[in-house]
């Protein structure tokens, strides 16, 4: 019996740790309504070190902050660059990435970002999609994805654009979102 509460203890410490980094983490990440948030990204021309360590830098943040995606301009950084799980325990970078074939078969689903916290508004994308580009090494890459892995790869392409969840949902979901981030100016 003293092991297992010796067990439990240990395991609330790793888990105070791991909400640490996550905030720690999150407040690396711009927040909604930083303005490299709605701003176009351009295309990558370089593939060099400094793209290496952006992307390094993208999916440590991703794991810590728990994430399953983020775009480059969640960083400050206006390149069409995100990082995502492709399937299950696996990250990726996609760089310059372009969609393809997706599904007319839609689901609608509660979506939420790491830039938009306290946030989760429905969203109807493709339930299939496919997304190719190049890895930040240069090398050809292509995933055909479905289900969760689909939305995120979608979710950060549409960063790459400015677009955010509250620009995709509906009327009604993004006027309550809107409630929740305004900022409460008090007056005393
Ligand atoms: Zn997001």
């Amino acid at each position: 019996m003293a092991k297992v509460e010796g067990q439990v203890v240990e395991d609330e410490i790793l888990d105070a740790e791991r909400e640490a980094r996550r905030r720690l983490a999150l407040a690396q990440i711009r927040q909604y309504p930083d303005a490299a948030l709605k701003m176009q990204a351009r295309t990558v021309e370089d593939f060099d070190d400094e793209l290496v360590d952006l992307v390094e830098r993208m999916k440590r943040l991703m794991e810590e902050a728990r994430g399953i995606g983020l775009a480059a301009p969640q960083v400050g950084v206006l390149r069409r660059v995100f990082v995502f799980t492709p399937r299950q325990g696996q990250v990726a970078a996609v760089i310059n990435p372009e969609f393809s074939d997706a599904s007319e078969e839609t689901e609608i689903s509660e979506e939420g970002c790491l830039s938009i916290q306290n946030v989760l508004v429905p969203i109807e994308r493709p339930v299939r999609v496919t997304v190719s580009g190049k890895d930040e090494r240069g090398k050809d890459v292509r995933y055909e994805l479905d289900d969760i892995y689909a939305r995120a790869a979608q979710h950060e392409g549409d960063h790459l654009d400015g677009v955010l969840i509250i620009d995709r949902t509906t009327p009604e979901a993004r006027r309550e979102a809107l409630a929740i981030l305004r900022p409460r100016i008090v007056i005393s």
